[in-house]
């Protein structure tokens, strides 16, 4: 499969344009990623074309509803080879994955005094969810530390599991670091003591092929919006033994089987977790990005974040006082870094008048940040739509506006 890069770009029709009088260069991509024509066409057929409530009414605009929704989820299954449909829950996003997994697993699985490993580089999403639900039944949340590579020590996981542990979760990329985390050989170790793991693939969907039979997880929960789809759409896929035993997170239509006043049946997975009318027109459009995504090839789009991060990495290099956060191998597309007496916060506002378009702050992950001892990073976080050209524009402007302070 051939990458023409001039092709990709004119297919994201926001990438085109200028702000403040200079040219976009949009290096925010993993807060969410913009949407090729392809999506925005998808979309919009839907409510031309056939939009109606799914999976309810017989008649011919929601029969095609319904449909193109169902289609979508078997796509999701092919692109994380999961082994049934029925494993794959549709959700607003990863924080609505993570939550209603922590709840509905916590209900099934989690007692007082049990104990759940998290990660230490985890965005808060994956952080709060299981307090919450560790708060409710009485049980404990364990750190799983990182090293200044920012690399999981997971050679502590054995002195760190005991027999009151019930699970490990970490993130398949750190959205801060960037990141790789060894999920299949985290999931190893969790079932050779028994207990299950949940991964937050948020950062690694987008950009890794992603086998979650391959990698034996129990759980993985991922955004369409970071995958060049539509926001307010999510996936949580889990093992099927596990999804049958924990119990609904939201009640409401859809995910009943019978209601009476005397006691209520529930529906069967899916929709056992999809209470109520979800994004239809958001997950049908999904669909689209992931054909896109298909026509493109996660290979091509590895291969070209791959050459971005190490030039981008070379270029950065050359700045005086530079830190990066994040300098492990094992790598996705995402560089944080700081500059020696310019606070994050000065360094992205001043980027953005130049046209380009950073995020600063702590990024939702305050452990790691308090692991590192520091307010915040600069985060440039790369697409297969950039390229070395806007690198090296971006090195400039990194440059003059080092030179301003
Ligand atoms: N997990 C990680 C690693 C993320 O990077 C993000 C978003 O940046 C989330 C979870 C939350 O995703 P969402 O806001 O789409 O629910």
């Amino acid at each position: 499969m051939s990458f023409d890069i001039e092709q990709i770009r004119r297919d994201f029709p926001i990438l085109h344009q200028k702000i403040y009088n200079r040219r976009l260069i949009y290096f925010d991509n993993a807060a969410t990623t913009q949407r090729p024509q392809q999506v925005i066409d998808a979309l919009n057929r839907t409510y031309i074309e056939y939009y109606g409530n799914i999976h309810r009414a017989a008649h011919f605009l929601a029969d095609k509803a319904t449909e193109a929704y169902e289609e979508t989820r078997e796509k999701v299954r092919g692109l994380i080879n999961a082994p049934a449909r029925e494993q794959v829950i549709f959700t607003k996003g990863t924080t609505e994955s993570i939550n209603l997994a922590a709840f509905s697993y916590g209900e099934a699985f989690v007692g007082e005094g049990d104990e759940i490993i998290v990660s230490e580089m985890e965005h808060h999403s994956n952080i709060v969810p299981w307090q919450l639900m560790a708060g409710r039944k009485g049980a404990k949340i364990v750190m799983l530390p990182i090293d200044d590579d920012g690399r999981l020590k997971i050679e502590l996981l054995d002195s760190l599991i005991n027999e009151h542990t019930r699970l490990i979760t970490c993130a398949h990329v750190s959205n801060v670091l960037g990141t790789i985390n060894p999920v299949k050989k985290i999931a190893e170790t969790a079932h050779a003591h028994g207990i299950h793991i949940f991964v937050d693939g948020a950062q690694a969907a987008p950009h890794l092929k992603i086998d979650v039979q391959d990698m034996n997880v129990d759980f993985y929960a991922f955004s369409a919006h970071k995958m060049y789809g539509p926001n307010g759409v999510g996936v949580l896929y889990g093992k099927r033994e596990l999804l049958e035993q924990m119990p609904p997170y939201q009640g409401g239509g859809e995910m009943i089987s019978e209601v009476r006043f005397a006691g209520t049946t529930y529906n069967e997975l899916p929709y056992k977790f999809e209470a109520g009318t979800p994004n239809i027109s958001g997950v049908i459009a999904f669909g689209a990005a992931i054909d896109y995504l298909g026509s493109v090839g996660i290979e091509n789009i590895a291969n070209q974040e791959k050459t971005l991060l190490a030039y981008a990495t070379k270029r950065l290099m050359e700045i005086p006082g530079i830190k990066i956060y994040g300098t492990q191998p094992e790598k996705s597309g995402v560089i944080s870094f700081n500059v020696e007496g310019i606070h994050p916060f000065d360094l992205g506002t001043m980027l953005d008048k130049m046209g380009i378009a950073v995020r600063t702050g702590h990024h939702c992950a305050d452990p790691l940040m308090q692991h590192f001892n520091i307010p915040g990073t600069v985060r440039a976080s790369f697409a297969f739509y950039n390229t070395p050209e806007e690198i090296d524009l971006f090195i400039d402007a990194l440059k003059k506006v080092i030179a301003l302070f």
